[in-house]
């Protein structure tokens, strides 16, 4: 991994809850809230896919409770 000195490219961003940024040495650091997660870009695309699986696994009723709830607060736990 490389020291916060070096240029992140951002690939992704969302206000009011964080983003996603790529370092050139292959490291994907996940900002959400006041925490940042570092990980390798393999380790990345595990989390993305277990997220995506867990979307999938949500059904209508709960995506919309978690809408309802998004404009209260973006990050709990
Ligand atoms: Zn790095």
């Amino acid at each position: 991994m490389c020291d916060e000195q070096t240029v992140h490219e951002t690939l992704a961003t969302c206000p009011g809850l964080g983003s996603i940024t790529l370092c050139p040495c292959g490291t994907v650091s996940l900002h959400v809230g006041g925490i940042s997660v570092r990980m390798e870009l393999s380790a990345y695309m595990q989390v993305a896919k277990m997220c995506h699986i867990a979307m999938l696994s949500l059904d209508n009723q709960v995506r919309t409770m978690a809408q309802a709830v998004h404009n209260a607060s973006a990050v709990t736990h």
